[in-house]
Parts: C-alpha cells; structure tokens; sequence
C-alpha cells in the first residue's frame, strides 16, 4: 500500500506473520479463536488485523471499549464482536444498534441492558464476566448465582457467552490458575443447576493458550500471541510465533562529537573519545519510550549500536563509534536487519516494561504500511 506519509520513520506489519501465529494457535488449541485486536490491534492497526483476520475466518474479534467496535464495523467488519471492557451509561443502546457483543458484569449492567433492549424492541447479546481472581469487572464466583440467574431470566439477553480473566497465565508455575479454573467451573454449573443451556465458556488469554490447555475449554482469547510475542519472555518458547511488527527509521544527520562534549538535553552523556552519532528522526512523542536513553540499542548497517544521551520528543541520537553510516541509511529499532535482531521483549527490558505496553504505545504519529 502506498505510504502515509513520506516520514521516514514506519510501522511494518506483516500481516503473513499474523495468519501464521492464528494457524498456529488453531493447531494448538482446537477450538474457536475470539482475536483480541483492542488497543489499535495492540499497535498493528485496528481494522488492517481485523481484515486480515477475518479473511482468516477467525470466529470472533475481542476489543475493549465501543468506540473500538464501533470503528470496526464501520470499516465493514461483520464477524462477532465482543467489548470486553465495562458499560458506561449513557452507550448501552449503541452497543445493540452496532450489533456488538456486551460483557455484562454486574447485575445492574444486566438491568441497564435489558431496560436499553426493551427501548429500541432488539434483543442483547451479552457475555457474563464472572471474577476468579483478578478483582477487577465481574460477578465474584462464589455469589454469582443470583446474577446468573437473573441473566437467564431476561427476556431482553441471549447470553451467548460466559467468561473471565486470567491473573497469573503468563507464568506456567503459577497456582494460581488452576483456581481460577476451578472457580470458573463452580460459576459455569449454575447454568446446569437452573437448567438453562450452557453458554459458550472463554477463559484463556494468551497465556493460558501457551500453557494451560484446561483453560482452552469453548474459546480462547489470545492477545499478544497472536502478535508473535510471548506474553513471559522468561517462558520457553512451545508455539512456532513469528513477530508481525517491525519499527524502522531512517540516519538523518551525521557528525563527530568531540571527547566530552555532551549530548541531549541534561547533558547527562558525553564521549571519553571523539565518535561519530547520528540522529534519528522519532522520538517519546511517538510512544518509543524515554526510558530506553541510554538503554535502548538499534541496528544500522546490521551492527547493533547504543541510543546515547536523553530521547527527545522527536529524535534521539545513536553512537556509532568508528563505524559509518550515511543519512537515510536504515536504522531498525524493533526487528531484523541482516542476521542481528532486535526483538519487543529485548526493547520492554530494556525500557523495564512489559512488550504490551511498548506496542501498544506506538502512536498515531507513526504510518503503518502492510505487507
Ligand atoms: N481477554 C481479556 C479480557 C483481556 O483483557 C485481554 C488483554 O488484556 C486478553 C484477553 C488478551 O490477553 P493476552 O494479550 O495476554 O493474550
């Protein structure tokens, strides 16, 4: 596709990549995927990965807010939504007329939803969040019943699904799992008990997909797997991911900076010997993190070389030693070049955040081009 912008700093996404990672999961767990594209499809691109994905036959897409549905069947998305995150008020009655899917989490989201169908004559489609574990939205499982009940009562909800969120699967020892999936389990047997038909069980995020086949149950929700990242880079790698998003940029200026002469703002570095920097062209106002100055490395000319001094809102400055580099060369700062590789989690570990966090705070600023 053609570029956004003629910027020279991008967003790559292989969109291959990302049909490659859905198959995989497919392979692994068996059972239908709901993709979670919330947050700007975790910086891919919302409606770009939506496509692809539903090109895929992916059976269900997972976002977060409204306005992110919204957006998606704007763009002519039909499969199944679901919003993950809570109502608020006054949107109930948009979620029906866009045909989006509710998490409902309480029992008076259950009457507002209801109260919204019955105003515009058009049924709900509501998913039930039940909290195990992670004390966030949702019915607490050991007094869910009445809530459960009430749903299934309603004239105005077909409960299509129930659900709830994992706390600690991104950690394969973690005990904390196998509770949650039993507590899942006591709240999902209120359906027997009132003799209603189950509805569709969800619980696994990625790391749930990666190591917990007990929480696979009807569908799964993966998030950053689908991306080609582990959600614990500590973890060994048991799915074949490839990473879909590079981010790359370009050498726009360069000098020799004189032995002690400091570099950014603060002048908190300085070179022990004369060296040559370049500047590259995006910065913390793009979402590339300031805590990786100093910290952070990119690849030019497939050699990996420190950010020194502090990250600017648009440029930051990269010590190339005695090596050279021309203006426009490449500089990659997630991704390949060559046979050096600078990888998300390398880039969280290095900023001490999560890759989450690193993707999904890439911003608008930046062009996205699809292959
Ligand atoms: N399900 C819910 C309810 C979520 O909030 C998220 C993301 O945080 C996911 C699934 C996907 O998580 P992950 O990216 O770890 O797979």
């Amino acid at each position: 596709s053609a570029p956004a912008s003629e910027r020279p700093t991008r967003i790559l996404v292989d969109l291959d990549a990302i049909a490659h990672n859905l198959r995989a999961i497919r392979a692994h767990v068996r059972v239908p995927v709901m993709a979670i594209v919330k947050a700007n499809a975790y910086g891919h691109g919302l409606v770009p990965v939506a496509r692809h994905l539903q090109a895929q036959g992916v059976e269900q897409l997972g976002v977060a807010f409204l306005e992110e549905g919204i957006a998606l069947r704007q763009a002519g998305i039909t499969v199944p939504i679901l919003v993950l995150g809570g109502i608020f008020g006054p949107q109930v009655a948009q979620f029906i007329a866009h045909d989006l899917e509710v998490t409902v989490s309480s029992l008076d989201k259950l009457h507002q939803v209801e109260a919204a169908a019955q105003a515009l004559g058009r049924k709900a489609t509501v998913h039930l969040k039940i909290d195990t574990g992670m004390e966030r939205i949702g019915v607490h499982s050991y007094s869910c019943g009445p809530f459960i009940a009430a749903a299934v009562a309603s004239r105005w909800c077909t409960i299509k699904g129930i659900y709830s969120h994992l706390a600690c699967a991104d950690d394969p020892g973690s005990e904390m799992t196998a509770l949650q999936v039993q507590r899942f389990a006591e709240a999902c047997a209120h359906f027997e008990r009132l003799g209603a038909p189950m509805p569709l069980r969800h619980l696994a995020n990625s790391g749930g997909v990666l190591h917990f086949p007990q929480t696979h149950l009807d569908m799964v929700r993966p998030g950053i797997v689908l991306y080609g990242v582990q959600p614990d880079p500590a973890s060994k790698r048991t799915l074949d991911l490839r990473p879909a998003l590079s981010l790359v940029s370009q050498v726009v200026y360069f000098k020799v900076v004189k032995a002690g002469h400091p570099v950014s703002y603060g002048a908190t570095w300085a070179p022990a010997h004369d060296t040559r920097v370049v500047t590259v062209p995006l910065g913390y106002g793009d979402g590339y993190p300031r805590a990786l100055s100093a910290r952070g490395e990119v690849l030019i000319r497939g050699h990996r070389h420190p950010i020194v001094g502090r990250i600017c809102m648009d440029q930051f400055m990269v010590d190339i030693g005695q090596d050279s580099a021309w203006n426009e060369d490449e500089v990659v700062l997630i991704g390949r070049q060559g046979d050096a590789a600078i990888p998300v989690e390398a880039v969280a570990q290095a900023a001490g955040t999560i890759p989450y966090e690193i993707l999904t705070g890439l911003n608008a600023r930046i062009p996205r081009l699809y292959r």
